[in-house]
C-alpha cells in the first residue's frame, strides 16, 4: 500500500495563489502540519513546503509553494508559473473583491500556462452562515464551471475540505499524466 512506501511515484509542484488575508498560509498550514495558524507572521520570502499524498495507489510528493500575500502582483509569480503543475487560486468567501481578482489571477495563469491544473478555493466557508449573503459561492460555481476547473469551499480554521483541494488538484494533474 501507499503508506508503506518510502519514496514517491511523482512529484508535483503546486502554486497558491491569492489575494493578501484569504487564507492560503493557513491552508498549506492545515495541509502540511495538520495546524491553523501555528506562525503567525505574514509570509514575507515565498515558502516552500511538501507533504506526501495517496492517490489511486501512487505516492505524490506534494511541493507547495506560498506566495507571499503582501505586494504579491504577476511578476512575483512569473518564474514559478512556468515550473508548475497546479495553482490553488483561493479568494475568501466573504469578500466580492478577492473573488474578482482571482478572476484576474486565473487569466494571467492561463496567458503564461495553459497547461496549468486549476483548483478555484473559496476559504473561510465557517463564517457564511444564513444571514449573510453567498454571492462568492454563486459567482465561485459560475466561474468554475465556464472555464472548467475545479471548485471547492474550504474552512483553513474548522478543517473543511483542506486534503480534498489538494487532493483533487493532485488527481486532476495525475489524470493528465496517464
Ligand atoms: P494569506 O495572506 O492568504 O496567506 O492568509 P493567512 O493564511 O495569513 O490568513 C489571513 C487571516 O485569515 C488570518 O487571520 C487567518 O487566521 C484567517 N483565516 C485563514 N483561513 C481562515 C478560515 O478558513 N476561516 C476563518 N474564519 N479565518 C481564516
Ligand atoms: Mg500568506
Amino acid at each position: 500500500g501507499c503508506s508503506a512506501h518510502d519514496g514517491h511515484d511523482h512529484l508535483v509542484k503546486l502554486l497558491l495563489i491569492g489575494d493578501s488575508g484569504v487564507g492560503k498560509s493557513s491552508l498549506v498550514s492545515r495541509f502540511t502540519r495538520g495546524k491553523f495558524r501555528p506562525d503567525p507572521k505574514p509570509t514575507s520570502t515565498n515558502n516552500i513546503v511538501a507533504r506526501h499524498v495517496c492517490v489511486d495507489g501512487k505516492v505524490f510528493k506534494v511541493q507547495i509553494v506560498d506566495i507571499p500575500g503582501i505586494n504579491s502582483s504577476y511578476s512575483d509569480i512569473s518564474t514559478e508559473v512556468l515550473s508548475t503543475n497546479g495553482a490553488l487560486i483561493v479568494y475568501d468567501v466573504m469578500s466580492l473583491s478577492t473573488f474578482e481578482n482571482a478572476e484576474k489571477w486565473y487569466k494571467e495563469l492561463q496567458i503564461a500556462n495553459g497547461e496549468i491544473e486549476v483548483m478555484l478555493i473559496g476559504n473561510k466557508s465557517d463564517l457564511v452562515n444564513d444571514f449573510v449573503s453567498t454571492t462568492c459561492t454563486d459567482a465561485g460555481k459560475e466561474l468554475a464551471e465556464r472555464e472548467s476547473l475545479g471548485f471547492i469551499e474550504t474552512s483553513a480554521k474548522d478543517n473543511k475540505n483542506v486534503e480534498k483541494a489538494f487532493v483533487e488538484v493532485v488527481t486532476l494533474i495525475f489524470e493528465k499524466l496517464i
